[in-house]
This record gives structure tokens, C-alpha cells and sequence, in this order.
């Protein structure tokens, strides 16, 4: 089991985290290079022949947990390049659709992963993250993934566990990707990153994503608010701080632009605001119902549309809207694969079909435009300027943002690297 901390863990994470800083604060990094280096070089990423970007995604790490705990490691690179008041997801504020839209530039809906689970009314197929043949299966995801415009570049690319990489999309994969497993421990990813960055000049990747499931993990268990919470981000911190010792270390480390983001925020949850749409509707009027707390999406059959309609629209604490009619803010509900009907509830409400709900006390899922669905964005390296914050910006625009920092052509997206451009170095 990988050590990351439970609520019964805190005095040690308190004491793990206290030496870490203690560190920290006493060794000298060679971070300390880095103002003569960018003095040295007046438009360093441009002239920046094998320019890299190595991009870590943590799950479900909401904007604002760096105001709340201590994330040393995280002001280090806010401090010597940027961050962002927040990053914003695409709907739904779910992992599978917003990793993908974080690697194509495209939202759900373009890129048709839509959900964590759906069904494909095309191929009569139904996917699921742990489905380990649907998560592999390439006509699934739509778009290029920066991996495979990387690639098609000639530029080696590697991933650890970001969504999509396991199939070969339009053919191709990273040169390095990893099978799916949650409970690879979180210092030997680092690790992995690092030796990655260490092969040889030839087999070495110039594009890295990698990924931490957590906070998501603690933030549905303890809510965005909890104790626990809060110590996991900064567990998550002190480990950010061995990686970036460990990646300054390297030979080329000038040479390595870094993201740090995540793919959503974390809302509160109370078991009071439950809905259970059973006392709503009947599953019988239903083909299928996908989902999960707190988006769904029905097909409904043929007769009971009228039925089906008027019912779920009887349902308090939700949105509910017919193919098409989704407002157009949340780019979303044009995909076959959205169904007749798309539900959501409102913020801190729960849903669940049977009325067994989790007891979780965090929750994510739903309408990105509020604040507490947003994630963090931090990057440092020549790419980057140094001390500047950028206001919140849409996920889409990662992509050309990564494109631009290596020098390639983007696919069509929905992004675009004019939201972006003013965090990096003119
Ligand atoms: P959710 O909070 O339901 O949106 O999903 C979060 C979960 O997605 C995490 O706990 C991970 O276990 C899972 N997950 C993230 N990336 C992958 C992946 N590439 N393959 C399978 N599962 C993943
Ligand atoms: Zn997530
Ligand atoms: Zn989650």
C-alpha cells in the first residue's frame, strides 16, 4: 500500500511535513541559479532548442487549498515562474472527461469522452474507467491528445496514467505509458518521472504527464474542508518538494518547463441534501441511466419521453435539460453519447438513483462556473515568467499552451493559446 496519510496518520504526516520544510528551508537548491540564467537569456524558450514540459496532474485539488494550508512547494514555483487565480474544467467537472480535455484542448463533447461511464449509441458499447478493454479502446476518444501531436512531431512523449494514454489514438501512444494501477505509490512515480528524464539524450521524453489520484481520494471521504483533507495536500506538497529537488538535480533541468494543475475543485456534500430520484421516476420509462453523484444521463424509451420529461423536471435541487437545450456556457449535451436527458444538481446537493448514497462528504461533477469546482494551476521554467498570476482560465487552452512551449502545430481544438500566452516569457 502506498503510505499516503489517513485521519489517523496526522501527527505523523504533522512531524513528516515539519522535517520536510526543516529541509527545505536549510539545503541549498539550485534553484538559486536560476535568476542568472533568465538575465543570461532574454527570449529563453524561443532559442530553447529541446525545450521540455513535464505536466502533473493531482486529482480533485481545488484552487483555493493552497490558501488554507501550508504549500511551500507549490509558492516555490508560484514564486520563480506562475500561477493562476484558478483553472476552470469543462462539464462535467468529472476526472475521465476533463483529463481528456486537459490533453486535447477539446471539451467533452468534441472529444466525446462525456462521462466517467456512458454508452455509445454508434458502436452499441459501453464505457467505464474500469473497464479495463473500453479505456483501451481507441475509437472511444476523439481529438489528438498532445502525446500524439507531440509524437507526430518527432518529440518523445511518456505518461503516467493520464486518461487516454493507454490506447493507441489515431495509432499512436507515449513511447512510455503505464497500465492503470491506483495503488502505485505516489515516490515511485516520482521516481519513474525522474529516470525518465535521466535516459539518454536520444530515448529521453520532452513531454511528461503524469498523475496523483489524491486529494480527489480525501476530498470525497473528508469533504474540502476536513482536517484529513488538508493534511493530504500537504503530504502531496512535501512530496512535490522531493520531485522538484530531485528534477533540479538534472543535467538539463533549465531546459524542464513544469505545470502542476488538476482536473476539477471539491464542493461540500451534507447527507441533509440528498435527492433520491427513485421517488421521482420510474427506471422502467429508462433504456439506460448513466452516472453517478451528481450528473446522469438517460435515454429514455420511446413511449414515455412526455413522461419521462415532465417528471424530471418535477425533481427540486436539479437542472435537468433535453439534447440540445443544455445552455450553451457549458459547451456540452450535442454528443449522441449525452442521450435524451442531462441531469445535474444543484451545488451540495447529492443524487443517487436507489437513495444508497456514499455518505461522502465532498463531491464534484457539477457546473464548473462555480468557484468551488475550480482546480489549481502553477508552471515554472524558461517557457514561464517569474512572480506573475494569471487570471482563471479554461482547460481547454493547456493544449496550445504545451504546443506553443514545444514549438508544434495544434490540432483543431476548442482552446486557444491567446488565454494563455501572457503567463509565458515574450
Ligand atoms: P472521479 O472522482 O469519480 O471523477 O474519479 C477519480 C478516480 O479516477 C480516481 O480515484 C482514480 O482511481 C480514477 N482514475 C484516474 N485516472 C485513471 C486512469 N487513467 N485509469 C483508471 N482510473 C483512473
Ligand atoms: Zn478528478
Ligand atoms: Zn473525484
Amino acid at each position: 500500500m502506498p503510505p499516503r496519510p489517513h485521519a489517523s496518520q496526522l501527527s505523523f504526516l504533522r512531524s513528516l511535513l515539519f522535517t520536510a520544510t526543516l529541509l527545505y528551508a536549510l539545503c541549498p537548491t539550485p534553484y538559486a541559479l536560476s535568476p542568472k540564467l533568465y538575465a543570461q537569456n532574454p527570449t529563453p524558450y524561443a532559442l530553447s532548442p529541446k525545450p521540455f514540459v513535464v505536466m502533473l496532474s493531482m486529482d480533485g485539488y481545488r484552487w483555493d487549498y493552497p490558501e488554507q494550508c501550508h504549500t511551500p512547494n507549490l509558492d516555490r514555483i508560484a514564486d520563480r515562474g506562475v500561477k493562476a487565480h484558478s483553472i476552470q474544467s469543462a462539464f462535467p467537472s468529472k476526472t475521465f472527461p476533463n483529463h481528456y480535455t486537459m490533453a486535447t484542448g477539446l471539451y467533452p463533447d468534441n472529444h466525446g469522452i462525456v462521462q466517467n461511464s456512458f454508452y455509445d449509441p454508434e458502436t452499441s458499447r459501453k464505457y467505464a474507467i474500469r473497464d479495463r478493454d473500453a479505456v483501451e479502446d481507441p475509437s472511444f476518444y476523439g481529438g489528438e491528445p498532445i502525446w500524439v501531436t507531440a509524437e507526430k512531431n518527432g518529440i518523445t512523449s511518456a505518461s503516467f496514467f493520464w486518461v487516454g494514454s493507454e490506447a493507441p489514438i489515431k495509432g499512436i501512444q507515449p513511447t512510455y505509458w503505464k497500465k492503470y494501477d491506483h495503488n502505485f505509490p505516489f515516490e515511485n512515480r516520482i521516481d519513474t518521472v525522474i529516470y525518465w528524464l535521466n535516459l539518454p539524450e536520444e530515448k529521453r521524453p520532452r513531454l511528461v504527464m503524469w498523475y496523483f489520484d489524491e486529494p480527489d481520494g480525501i476530498g470525497h471521504t473528508e469533504g474540502p474542508h476536513g482536517e484529513a483533507t488538508f493534511q493530504m495536500v500537504a503530504y502531496l506538497d512535501s512530496l512535490l518538494g522531493v520531485f522538484l529537488d530531485k528534477l533540479e538535480q538534472l543535467p538539463h533541468a533549465h531546459e524542464i518547463n513544469v505545470i502542476v494543475t488538476s482536473d476539477h475543485g471539491m464542493g461540500i456534500n451534507t447527507p441533509d441534501k440528498h435527492i433520491c430520484l427513485k421517488h421521482y421516476i420510474e427506471t422502467d420509462w429508462f433504456r439506460e441511466i448513466e452516472g453517478w453523484n451528481p450528473n446522469f444521463i438517460f435515454k429514455v424509451k420511446e413511449n414515455y419521453y412526455d413522461t419521462a420529461w415532465q417528471a424530471l423536471q418535477a425533481i427540486p435541487h436539479v437542472s435537468v435539460w433535453k439534447h440540445g437545450e443544455v445552455p450553451e456556457r457549458l459547451n456540452y449535451g450535442r454528443n449522441p453519447r449525452t442521450r435524451d436527458f442531462i441531469l445535474v444538481a444543484d451545488s451540495a446537493w447529492q443524487v443517487s438513483l436507489t437513495g444508497r448514497h456514499s455518505n461522502s462528504a465532498g463531491a464534484h461533477g457539477y457546473d464548473p462556473f462555480k468557484k468551488d469546482m475550480h482546480a489549481i494551476f502553477y508552471a515554472k521554467g524558461l517557457a514561464f515568467k517569474q512572480g506573475y498570476v494569471h487570471p482563471t482560465f479554461e482547460n481547454i487552452h493547456l493544449y496550445p499552451l504545451i504546443c506553443e512551449i514545444l514549438g508544434i502545430e495544434p490540432a483543431p481544438i476548442d482552446g486557444h493559446i491567446d488565454y494563455v500566452k501572457e503567463m509565458l516569457r515574450p
